[in-house]
């Protein structure tokens, strides 16, 4: 892949400043056929395209099937929503008429990490093409080519040459000059906390409106009513899916004492029974995506454990390469796991009494999702109410329909993805008022 300078970044832009005003002007209902048709030809090469992104990205090839089909679900949500970017007309007495519209921002960077590439893709391309941007994608390195493949798609699907740019290279290079880029008024950046303090440095001289996916630290709370089967699954599914290394799994598993030597118990059981191997062999858990994040999950596992922090149930061991069996630890002590996991590691934390279990989700820089398992209402409307996060789920984990609002708070970033709203992010309001 090319490693692209800012000089390559300066000429994307400059190329789709020359397209910006005669794409913004394209009707919303040809907007919708063209991201209806990208998600078509998606589909229709749905197992090339995630034979691509199991090789380049490690993760089984089921779960790549479900992010691609997942990306074109997206195009047809953002397709469904494009004609609805709402806007307000008033008379104002003594004044005149008031018109408030909607105008893109115009041209919008989207930086991408490599966990989850094409959903992200989806997420911030899709929003962006729906209010008439143009979008320069700066995906990740380790993985960049199933992105670039969908980009091309759209081509195909009749999107008007560099309204849609990929360009590729290092984050402290390209993705920098898109950062820094002062005709780009918009980056919507998913990855982590540390990334996302430095892009909002350097975006702050040049003003920019930024959305920020900064991870997250996820409680997934088990009260004393849970449904102990479907709790134990669903932690277990959730928390190994894509190797543990998305922003809202459920990284903190938090056990009313009373169940949890039998959670650890049941969890053990299932997670004995995963397979482990490479992504296009029908593993369950493939290996991380490269070597930087290996080796941090296991100094991070050989930390908690070494120090007493919590006790090693299975796993906690690096076999070959990037890959790390998925590993189970209970009596772990919550400030082991203040810090994102981003692996296959289940922290298994016991608490006594709902308020300690609220206070321990809270208690991170964090603010992305949780969890409640309970059967009672009042406790899943009690902790509902008090997990400081974006998302909450009850009986439920990492379930985003593209209606939902996706964001996060405090550490965790700002700005929302997804849902009604997306509008806000990609769209300023135009005041007309006519005497
Ligand atoms: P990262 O540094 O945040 O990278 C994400 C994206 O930003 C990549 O495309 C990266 O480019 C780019 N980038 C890096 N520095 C940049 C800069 N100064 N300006 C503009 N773009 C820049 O994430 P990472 O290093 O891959 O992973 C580190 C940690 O981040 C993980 O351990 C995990 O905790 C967290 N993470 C979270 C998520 C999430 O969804 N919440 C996703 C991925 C990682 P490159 O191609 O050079 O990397
Ligand atoms: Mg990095």
């Amino acid at each position: 892949i090319p490693d692209s300078t800012p000089a390559d970044v300066d000429a994307a832009v400059g190329r789709a400043k020359s397209v910006f005003s005669s794409w913004e002007s394209v009707a919303a209902s040809a907007r919708s056929v063209i991201l209806v048709r990208a998600a078509g030809i998606v589909r229709a090469r749905a197992d090339t395209l995630a034979a691509l992104l199991s090789a380049e990205q490690g993760k089984p090839i089921r779960e790549a099937r479900d992010e691609v089909q997942g990306a074109a679900h997206v195009f047809e949500y953002y397709a469904s929503v494009c004609g609805s970017i709402p806007g307000d007309a008033r008379r104002l007495p003594k004044y005149g008429y008031l018109n408030v519209v909607r105008k893109p921002m115009g041209i919008c960077g989207a930086v991408i990490p490599w966990n989850m590439p094409v959903i992200i893709f989806a997420w911030k391309a899709g929003g962006a093409l729906a209010c008439g941007n143009c979008v320069l994608v700066k995906p990740s390195c380790t993985a960049p080519l199933t992105v670039d493949a969908i980009a091309k798609i759209f081509e195909e699907a009749g999107l008007p040459p560099h309204v849609l740019q990929v360009v590729h290279g290092r984050g402290s290079t390209a993705g920098d000059a898109v950062v820094r880029h002062p005709d780009i008024r918009h980056v919507s950046f998913t990855g982590s906390m540390e990334t996302g303090r430095s892009i909002a440095q350097t975006a702050a001289p040049y003003l920019k409106k930024l959305v920020l996916e900064l991870g997250g630290n996820d409680a997934f709370i088990v009260t004393e009513t849970a449904d102990l089967k479907s709790a134990v699954a669903n932690a277990v599914r959730n928390r190994f899916y894509n190797c543990g290394q998305v922003c809202t799994s459920p990284k903190r598993i938090l056990v009313h004492e009373s169940l949890a030597d039998t959670f650890v118990k049941m969890a053990a059981e299932k997670i004995a029974a995963l397979k482990v191997g490479c992504g296009a062999d029908g593993a369950d858990v493939g290996p991380l995506n490269n070597p930087d994040q290996a080796e941090i999950v296991e100094n991070a596992v050989s930390d908690i454990v070494g120090s007493a922090k919590g006790t090693l149930v299975c796993g906690g061991t690096r076999t070959a390469g990037n890959f790390y069996l998925p590993t189970l630890m209970k009596d772990v002590e919550p400030s082991a796991v203040s810090k994102e996991l981003f692996g296959p590691v289940m922290p298994v934390i016991p608490f006594s009494a709902i308020e300690e279990a609220v206070k321990i989700a809270n208690a991170t820089p964090y603010g992305l999702g949780g969890s409640v398992w309970t059967a009672d209402l009042k406790t899943a409307r009690r902790v509902a109410e008090e997990l400081d996060a974006g998302i909450v789920w009850v009986n439920k984990h990492l379930i985003l329909p593209p209606e939902l609002p996706f964001g996060g708070v405090g550490g965790s970033g700002y700005g929302r993805e997804n849902g009604r709203e997306f509008y806000q992010e990609y769209t300023y309001e135009k005041s007309i008022l006519m005497g």
